[in-house]
């Protein structure tokens, strides 16, 4: 096992000042035991440790990276921008570059707004949806997460379901009564909440493609049918695209089914690893933003000249030939390569992928929804998880990440990834043995 002394200390020193030693909480180790490491840098598909362990990084801070670490033409742009100061608190011009770069990506967006977080896209997107349709009701599923604003801490993914959190203390019951949560891939449930107060519902909002539970990807004509039902309900269609954004595709989700939402919510990726989110869609309904509109929203540091650098040069890069093409390759041979070092070891797992998404279930599948994603032995992952971590790999502490690949990570990361967790299975099954 690796020496981990000085991450230990700074998780001592940490947690008196900080809750749980972490500023996220899918940060600590609490779903697979041990305490989290601290970085000191990134290079590439790598991640380095304060006590100079190396990693293949596949958090890659949870989906922006997904150009690796350190990109060196993203450092050449943010350096270039910061000496020219950070922040100006009027407009730029490369708020305008980023958003055409975004609109040209995704037809369904007219116009957008920059944010600082997923977290505020799909807050402000749902604020929006309200002021435009005079309703208060929305529609989310199960075991998608659209951040921690409080309508959607009711049976979100992520952090929360790690945790065995459904729900957060502190979230009015006036407000989550407001938020109806139904299963994933249930058409059926949408339809029929539709048929008896659809009238009421200010919107539906979905991971086209749920990362957030593991990777569950839409079932057959499950997004066609959101985009039906919606219309007809005279509700809006948001896509959380913040994770499968610039990541299924270079059109994202909405490309990749052909599917049009009213709005979509974006992070992680446009920002190229700094602060952005963003919202938008039709112009129609983005008029009512402040100051166009009477919805307020607003922030110090949107769109400031170094996060929208950070995009405009993630971005410009993804947008070349091949890249996707390039990604979804790496996902697909690593896919292969777990699923028969599993099979070789009579281990039952589950792979879920779509495009460049991927994550493993230990259960045997199908896994269609979060009930299905429960069923997958934690205890199982969380040996793997420690397993992978002493062989020198980084993977999200939780069984319900999505695994970010980048484009940094090379055949041989791959090839020693699956070797790793070859050896994992191979030990795990021992344990098992011994234990009983
Ligand atoms: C990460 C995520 C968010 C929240 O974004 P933050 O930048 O962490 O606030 C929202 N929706 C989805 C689908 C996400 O994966």
């Amino acid at each position: 096992m690796p020496p981990f002394e000085h991450s230990q200390k700074m998780y001592e020193q940490a947690c008196r000042l900080l809750p749980g030693g972490v500023d996220s909480p899918v940060r600590a180790f609490r779903a697979v035991g041990g305490s989290p490491l601290f970085m000191e840098r990134g290079s590439g598909s790598h991640i380095y440790d304060v006590d100079g362990n190396a990693y293949i990084d596949y958090v890659c801070s949870w989906g922006p990276l997904i150009l690796g670490h350190a990109h060196p033409e993203v450092i050449a742009g943010l350096t270039g921008a910061i000496s020219g100061g950070t922040s100006f608190g009027a407009p730029n011009e490369r708020e305008s570059v980023l958003a055409g770069l975004i609109a040209e990506a995704l037809p369904s967006v007219d116009k957008l707004r920059f944010v600082n977080s997923g977290t505020e896209a799909a807050m402000s997107a749902i604020r929006l949806a309200r002021a435009f349709t005079g309703r208060e009701k929305i529609i989310k599923f199960a075991g998608c997460y659209h951040g921690h604003a409080d309508s959607f801490l009711v049976q979100a993914g992520s952090g929360a379901l790690t945790l065995g959190v459904p729900s957060s203390p502190g979230v009015p019951q006036a407000l989550s009564a407001l938020t109806l949560v139904l299963p994933y891939n249930d058409l059926a449930a949408v339809e029929d909440v539709m048929h008896r107060c659809g009238s009421e519902i200010a919107a539906v909002i979905v991971e086209p493609v749920a990362a957030n539970m593991g990777v569950v990807p839409p079932a057959k004509g499950f997004l066609e049918g959101l985009r039906k039902l919606t219309r007809e309900a005279g509700c809006l269609l948001i896509f959380d695209e913040v994770i499968t954004g610039f990541r299924l595709g270079y059109g994202g989700a909405q490309g990749y089914y052909g599917i049009q939402p009213d709005l979509t919510c974006l992070g992680k990726i446009i920002g190229g690893g700094l602060p952005v989110g963003a919202y938008g869609g039709r112009a129609d309904i983005m008029m009512l933003i402040a100051p166009d509109g009477p919805v307020y929203q607003a922030g110090t540091l949107s769109g400031n000249p170094v996060a929208m650098e950070a995009g405009i040069v993630t971005l410009g890069l993804l947008k070349r030939q091949g890249v996707y093409r390039q990604l979804e390759e790496k996902a697909e041979y690593l896919d292969r390569g777990l699923a028969r070092a599993a099979a070789e070891e009579g281990i039952a797992v589950t792979i879920n992928r779509i495009g460049s998404l991927l994550s493993m279930f230990f259960c045997s599948g199908p896994v269609t929804d979060l009930d299905d994603a429960l069923k997958s032995d934690q205890e199982q992952f969380g040996r793997y998880f420690t397993l992978m971590l002493n062989g020198g790999i980084y993977l999200a502490p939780s069984q319900f990440e999505a695994i970010f690949l980048s484009l940094a990570h090379s055949r041989e990361d791959l090839d020693q990834t699956i070797a790793v967790a070859g050896r994992a299975f191979v030990l795990m099954n021992k344990e098992k043995v011994s234990r009983e």
